[in-house]
């Protein structure tokens, strides 16, 4: 499972993801930082209310970087710079938004 585009769409503050089976992803900026999935921010959010706890903080993206070929590094611009998405969290994270337990 890998993306074939990813497409960070500022007006709308979303992430647009189109992935090699056809579907398409739209993982809004501040649901995507609320779960950085660093070791910092996991923790913090293990150690407060865990799956409750998704504040859609408005975030500004600042870059995004490959992460070899199975990964991305978002950095955000008043947020966490540590997120390393891979495509499988990337896949959770949508299944998650769409309220399926992946
Ligand atoms: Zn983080």
């Amino acid at each position: 499972m890998r993306p074939t585009a990813i497409t960070a769409d500022k007006t709308r503050a979303t992430l647009v993801i189109t992935w090699d089976d056809g579907l398409i992803s739209e993982l809004p900026f501040g649901f995507l930082s609320a779960w950085c999935p660093c070791a910092v921010c996991t923790e913090q959010r293990n150690a407060s209310n865990p799956r409750s706890s998704t504040p859609a903080t408005p975030v500004e993206l600042e870059a995004i970087q490959p992460v070899g070929s199975y990964a991305i590094n978002i950095v955000w611009k008043d947020g966490c710079r540590y997120g390393i998405y891979t495509w499988e969290y990337l896949r959770e994270l949508d299944a998650m938004q769409r309220g399926m337990r992946p």
